[in-house]
């Protein structure tokens, strides 16, 4: 009789095919098999600004799969960023598939940087910016060639956590409502992002307010991931994540096989 072992899945992480990855994707397996995971999905970015070769990259893909086989589930995805906005791009790479797993996420407002880029600003400069940042992302789920919403409160990572700015999404509940009924009624699901916990001081994306909501919309399917940039970085804060999960009220969480959920009870 062996005991029941816990299912742990790391679905949001970073190989050196992203321009601010470090390690090669066998690594990242082999960083995963260390964590004590039993999935990991390797989403690497493709947006306006970085891309990868889809054959290249399922090569090592495959490759890594093989050697980490009987150890590890390792799972093929790709986070898009502003999918809505890259036309035949989006197009070419989502044929080249099939990917396990497609995250949509939002990283900038069309015609401005990246959040990472911005300028310090003031309250109400980041409150208008947040209200554009919702707009884009309706739009992206309008689109809704992608799984799940990745890192919903992104703009916060550099307002809140770098920048000290006192804001939060709390004025916005009602856009957020209408934002999740979208997410749920496309079939979408919702990304539990951890990786702020790495930092001193750092809040999930999102928060507990914002999960308990969303599961109040009826949403169901939510993934967890680390955003590791690193193989060592992977599985980190996972288990928080989860118990996160667990206080907003879920039972399960979702692990994309083939561009659909495959549930699995919340350690
Ligand atoms: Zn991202
Ligand atoms: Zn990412």
């Amino acid at each position: 009789m062996g005991k029941v072992m816990s299912y742990w899945a790391d679905v949001h992480t970073h190989s050196d095919f992203s321009p601010d990855g470090h390690d090669a994707m066998d690594a990242m397996a082999e960083g995963a098999v260390r964590a004590g995971l039993s999935a990991l999905c390797v989403t690497d970015h493709f947006d306006t600004w970085s891309s990868f070769d889809p054959e290249r990259h399922r090569a090592a893909f495959e490759a890594a799969r093989e050697a980490a086989s009987g150890r590890l589930t390792l799972l093929w995805g790709v986070e898009l960023g502003e999918g809505h906005t890259l036309g035949a791009r989006t197009e070419t790479l989502l044929a080249a598939g099939p990917f396990d797993f497609v995250l949509g996420s939002c990283h900038c407002i069309h015609d401005k940087p990246d959040f990472y880029d911005m300028p310090r600003m003031d309250r109400a400069g980041c409150l208008t910016l947040i209200a554009e940042y919702l707009e884009e992302v309706r739009a992206m789920i309008r689109w809704g060639r992608f799984d799940v919403l990745g890192h919903l409160t992104y703009p916060l990572r550099y307002m809140v956590g770098r920048d000290g700015a006192a804001v939060d999404f709390a004025p916005f509940h009602d856009a957020l409502r209408a934002l999740f009924r979208a997410l749920v009624e496309g079939g979408h699901g919702l990304e539990l992002n951890v990786s702020n916990l790495r930092r001193p001081g750092g809040f999930p994306m999102p928060d507990l307010p914002l999960l308990k909501l969303y599961r109040a919309c009826g949403g169901e399917i939510v993934t967890v991931g680390s955003d590791a940039h690193r193989a060592q970085e992977i599985g980190a804060h996972i288990r928080e994540g989860c118990a996160l999960l667990r206080e907003a009220g879920f039972a399960r969480m979702a692990v994309y096989e083939n561009r659909r959920p495959v549930w699995h009870p919340l350690p």
